[in-house]
């Protein structure tokens, strides 16, 4: 009978083990069957593992019944939401890292100092003043070495017991053999190295993890909630769903709630990248971390915490942090083959050279192959953090390492490139209807729609001083535009293709959109009970340093850039004729951009999609990297995304790039730090040009040498967070 467990989950991204999950048969077979509930899905055989992104219609419980329903025999095994990330349970270790205990981390820090202080007592009896240390097997080092290495003698223990040959029992052994022989210096030495490196390594993680919680700092600690029409200050711990906090200009918002009283303009540059305010009113929601700049209104709580919505987004990233990137996994399995390279050369350089110390030394060397697993792991979590401080906020190592050895990068349009504001031109009537009229209905049906054309009608509508009737049923149809009914009327706004789908004629608008269409510029149609009525002409604003940082990826070496538009093609291949694109597909619908992405994935080695909507979801979840370009579009391709752009600069694209390269190349040069300096240690030890102790300063040397130079990928990130989003140019 097999287990089924929750690994991690956070938002709608849900990780499960179970040993059903090694065949690619059974991983096949629950994909398909999921297929209508999931928008990415993803394997990892080798840790009986799936990772997926649910769609906000399905629960995990619905989920779970599925896979039940395929393999009854299955048995659910849930673990708690704090434990939830891939731990390093006994099989799965290939994959994953144990969280990072604060506790546990300042008393090893504290008995690290103490190691340290005595490593310098050595230093100086044996190098400054010349004095002997005794190191016999009952010396006081020895008694140090041992105290030290419980941690680690415990867990070789342990596994010598279970008949399983690791790591830790090779260097338990080693150190045991060093004490035994008279050595327990050099036994220090490693054990001193080894508990170095491991506090060095969660320190890094901890400090990646602070990174990413400066983004999403509150400061907050008191908040001001309406309780019998009065004004209470309370502590924000103490807040509980639906009570109602107020909120004035200049305040951070603390919690992701509902408007249910006032008006307000609220900068939500930290969700959606857009530096201008937006106007918000009643049955508007508002996110915890955005700046309310203008009004005063009360929001009934919806989340609070760690439930809110930013909360959630990195909370996704800090898993990430735990689970072990490609190269990472190749440097735990390049360990392991150094680990028994070290065995066989221990032996041989006893047969070879008869003598004890020689294969000692050759044996200390080959003890402490961290460095190897240091090599990646490090420099991940130092090119992760530096993307944090950017705001670019990358959801693990396999994605960062896979950005730069993307040969193509496929580019939404609107929302992505664009900025989020689309302008009105002008509007055009038929006869019969008025522009306000027009203007009346779009909006209307736009109300509740987030997308950037609905979001711009709206606001010009309001500008206008148009009265919007709120209490509209619309319906969204990604990549068309949106349905409505009022009054007994049955309104359309959308493209062209969304009027003939419903068989409406735009035959009389044709000569009049033609023209803004070969201007570049966005058509919106508006169709009451079944004829149109006339069409808004909307001018999109192309992000600034677009056409930069198309220029910089292809001299980066990307070979085939991609616009992949739900817009008209006389739009779309005019803005990819100005931008240079290499191909342009146009009037995509969602499964159309997917389709699109396979397609460019059969042709080329690792294709990334940038995109910012729930039209873009599914062409996200087939590319090898999914990247969310001002994110504020939808939550949905936020979920999708391995790595999310706050700022909607297209030179983070660029950046991201720049990380990823200088990340892998630090990752090769820290192996041939490690692996070399080992290799070149057991020549000299092997012929005697060596002593146990000197062999034991090698992991020093080439574990600080590492350390070093991981860390120069977080020297010189500028703090990005608050840069402006520009704008300018129009296409
Ligand atoms: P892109 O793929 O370039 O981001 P979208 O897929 O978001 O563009 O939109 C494609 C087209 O669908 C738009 O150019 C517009 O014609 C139409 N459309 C999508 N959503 C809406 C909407 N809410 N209102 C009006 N038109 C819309
Ligand atoms: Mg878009």
């Amino acid at each position: 009978m097999d287990e089924l467990l929750i690994k991690s989950i956070a938002g709608n991204r849900v990780r499960l083990k179970s040993n059903i999950f090694k065949s690619k048969s059974n991983t096949i077979l629950i994909s398909n069957e999921l297929s209508g509930n999931l928008l990415s899905f993803r394997e990892n055989l080798s840790c009986k593992s799936i990772v997926f992104v649910h769609n906000d219609n399905t629960s995990l419980d619905e989920i779970i019944r599925k896979i039940k329903a395929l393999f009854p025999t299955i048995i659910l095994h849930s673990i708690p939401a704090s434990t939830a990330v891939c731990g390093s349970d006994e099989d799965c270790t290939s994959c994953t890292r144990t969280e990072v205990n604060p506790v546990s981390f300042k008393r090893r820090t504290i008995e690290f100092g103490l190691l340290t202080g005595y490593s310098i007592f050595l230093f100086v009896t044996e190098t400054v003043l010349g004095l002997t240390v005794v190191a016999s097997p009952l010396s006081l080092v020895a008694v140090v070495a041992m105290v030290a290495a419980v941690p680690l003698l415990r867990e070789s223990w342990e596994d010598a017991k279970r008949g399983k040959f690791t790591l830790e029992t090779f260097m338990g052994g080693t150190l045991a053999l060093a004490i035994l022989f008279g050595e327990a210096t050099a036994a220090f030495e490693i054990i001193y190295i080894l508990r170095g490196a491991m506090l060095l390594e969660d320190y890094i993680a901890i400090k990646s993890k602070n990174e990413i919680h400066k983004l999403i700092e509150l400061d907050i600690q008191k908040v001001f909630i309406l309780c019998d029409g009065v004004e209470l200050e309370i502590d924000l711990a103490d807040l509980k769903q639906d009570d109602i906090v107020v909120c004035r200009s200049g305040e951070k918002i603390p919690v992701d709630g509902m408007i249910i009283d006032g008006s307000c303009e609220v900068n939500e540059a930290l969700i959606n990248g857009r530096s201008d305010a937006t106007y918000k009113a009643m049955d508007d929601i508002v996110y915890a971390g955005t700046m309310l700049e203008r009004g005063r209104v009360g929001i009934k709580v919806n989340a609070i915490g760690n439930k809110t919505y930013i909360s959630r987004v990195m909370s996704d990233v800090e898993n990430a942090l735990a689970i072990k990137s490609p190269a990472q996994m190749e440097a735990d399995k390049l360990a392991s083959r150094l680990l028994k390279l070290g065995s066989f050369l221990t032996v041989g350089t006893f047969m070879f050279t008869g003598s004890y110390l020689n294969a000692f030394s050759v044996m200390i060397v080959m003890s402490c192959p961290c460095a190897t697993v240091l090599a990646a792991s490090t420099a991940i979590s130092a090119g992760i953090a530096k993307g944090a401080k950017q705001g670019i906020l990358i959801k693990g190592g396999e994605a960062l390492e896979q950005v730069s050895q993307s040969e193509v990068f496929c580019f939404d349009k609107t929302g992505t490139l664009t900025t989020g504001r689309p302008i009105i031109e002008e509007i055009y009537a038929l006869k019969g209807s008025t522009k306000t009229e027009i203007l009346k209905y779009a909006a209307m049906a736009e109300y509740r729609n987030t997308h950037p054309l609905a979001v711009s009608i709206v606001k010009y509508a309001q500008e206008k001083k148009i009265k919007i009737n709120q209490s509209v049923q619309s319906e969204t149809i990604p990549g068309l535009g949106v349905k409505a009914k009022f009054d007994g009327m049955f309104i359309l706004v959308g493209n062209k293709k969304f009027l003939s789908n419903h068989k409406i004629s735009t035959k009389d608008l044709k000569d009049k959109a033609d023209k803004h269409l070969q201007d570049g510029d966005t058509i919106v149609y508006i169709a009451v009970d079944k004829k149109a009525l006339g069409f808004i002409v909307l001018r999109h604003e192309v992000r600034k340093g677009t056409k930069k940082m198309l220029s910089d990826l292809r001299a980066h070496g990307v070979k085939h850039i991609a616009l992949v538009s739900g817009d008209d093609e006389k739009v779309a291949n005019a803005f990819a004729k100005e931008f240079g694109f290499d191909t342009v597909y146009a009037n995509q619908s969602p499964r159309d951009k997917a389709d699109a992405v396979e397609q460019l994935k059969k042709k080329y080695h690792n294709v990334v999609m940038v995109g910012d909507g729930v039209n873009d979801t599914l062409a996200m979840s087939k590319a090898d990297v999914a990247i969310s370009f001002a994110v504020g579009g939808s939550k949905a391709a936020i979920d999708v995304s391995n790595i999310a752009i706050s700022h909607s600069h297209p030179q983070d694209v660029v950046e991201l790039y720049n990380i990823s390269k200088s990340t892998l190349k630090v990752v090769e040069q820290n192996y041939w730090i490690g692996t070399g300096t080992n290799l070149l240690g057991v020549g000299f030890a092997a012929f005697g040009m060596l002593s146990p102790a000197a062999a034991g300063a090698i992991h020093i040397g080439h574990t600080g040498a590492i350390m070093l130079n991981s860390s120069r990928l977080t020297i010189g990130s500028k703090d990005n967070l608050h840069a402006k989003e520009d704008i300018d140019i129009g296409s």
